[in-house]
């Protein structure tokens, strides 16, 4: 009796009157039963990009069910959309529509869209319903959840953006069987990340399942991406704003930016640069007496099994990483603000890393 296809596994983002479900599982995408409910009124605009509509856009379509007003909106793949240009895009063909505040917004795609697409329902007519149905891992575990949306500003990224929560998060996994196995990695950086910071039986069992999860194993998936989004939901609703605990799910993301900045966005994948990031993050914890030798190298083994990069870009110097880090906005004050390992499974803030200690760390790692 019971299908495995039509039971999804479903959590909830717990946020007081905006709390909303993420139904994670396969086949979830073409069957109503999951975003109508999610609906504000029957104007609906599902906003993807050029890779992703032919792909999974009818699908989508079916599971919207009949009696909608759907307008489609396909803009181009890529991190340079994610600008005020496509947000007034977005702005544009609502108004042509004539969408009024009872309107849905839908973000079928990764991080990029998802981003995108929740500031411009954000903004809309002060704020309209959205929905996100990512389909990246990244974004399935990390982007979709939690209600940071926003663009680039040519000055930085993610500078220009708000607060908002969607309605609902679809995570359909099949749709992971057409990503690129790079990006798969990348968002298994994320999925590593969570272990890392707040659960070492998460861990202990990733390093187990690491193969069945790149070999694309939908139970495992399943498995993988709900305990992800349960601990970031679990955090977020601790913390929505980042005045405290969120902190720790930047894990990596202070090495990885430098990286990712020094390189130029998109040579390395943000998953790639958070994976080594995390190494370089777990190595310092050690030097500072809080990691044990073997705890690094199960560190180093968990990235190295998800396919990540383990040595920095040879081109970065101590200073090149230093004089990026310095900028970081998750510094407060002139203090550099690094979330560290205690152990495997349990991360903290740290804003007192002798500048010695960081710069032999930095000497020392591999490029
Ligand atoms: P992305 O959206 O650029 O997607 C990566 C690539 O995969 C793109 O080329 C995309 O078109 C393609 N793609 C998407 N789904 C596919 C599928 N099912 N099959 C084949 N190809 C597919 O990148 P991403 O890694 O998903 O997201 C990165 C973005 O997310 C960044 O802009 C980052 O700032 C943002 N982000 C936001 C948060 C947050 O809390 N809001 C957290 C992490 C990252
Ligand atoms: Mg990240």
């Amino acid at each position: 009796m019971s299908d495995s296809r039509n039971t999804p596994s479903t959590l909830e983002v717990a946020l007081g009157s905006r709390s909303y479900p993420i139904h994670i599982g396969p086949g979830l995408l073409g069957d109503p039963q999951w975003l109508s409910p999610h609906l504000a009124g029957r104007q609906v605009m599902v906003v993807t990009n050029e890779t992703v509509a032919p792909l999974y856009l009818a699908r989508l379509r079916q599971g919207l069910g009949d009696d909608l007003e759907v307008r489609e909106l396909v803009l181009p793949d890529g991190e340079a959309t994610k600008a005020l240009a496509s947000v007034e895009r977005i702005w544009d063909a609502l108004l042509a529509a004539g969408f009024n505040r009872r309107c849905t917004l839908i973000a079928l795609g990764g991080g990029v869209i998802g981003d995108m697409v929740g500031f411009a329902a954000a903004c809309y007519q002060r704020g309209v319903a959205f929905v996100q149905v990512p389909t990246t891992l990244l974004a399935q575990v990390d982007s979709s959840v939690g209600g940071k949306t926003g663009v680039n500003h040519p000055r930085g990224k993610n500078m220009i953006g708000a607060f908002w929560q969607p309605r609902a998060v679809l995570v359909d996994t099949d749709t992971l069987a057409t990503l690129p196995p790079r990006e798969l990695s990348a968002g298994l950086a994320e999925v590593v990340k969570y272990g890392l910071i707040r659960d070492a039986d998460f861990l202990a069992w990733l390093e187990a399942e690491m193969p069945a999860l790149r070999g694309l194993d939908a139970a495992a998936l399943t498995r993988a991406i709900e305990r992800s989004c349960s601990l970031k939901a679990e955090i977020v609703a601790e913390d929505e704003t980042e005045q405290g605990v969120r902190a720790l799910l930047n894990l990596g993301h202070t090495f990885g930016h430098a990286i990712e900045a020094h390189q130029g966005y998109g040579n390395w994948l943000h998953g790639e640069a958070v994976g080594t990031g995390m190494l370089m993050a777990a190595e310092l914890s050690a030097r500072l007496g809080w990691l044990s030798d073997a705890e690094v190298a199960r560190t180093r083994a968990i990235i190295a099994a998800a396919g990540l990069p383990l040595a920095a870009p040879a081109s970065m110097g101590v200073e090149d990483f230093l004089a990026i880090m310095r900028l970081d906005k998750k510094n407060l004050d002139s203090r550099l603000r690094l979330i560290l390992l205690r152990t495997l499974g349990e991360a903290c803030i740290h804003d007192a890393t002798p500048t010695e200690t960081l710069t032999a760390l930095l000497e020392a790692f591999p490029r």
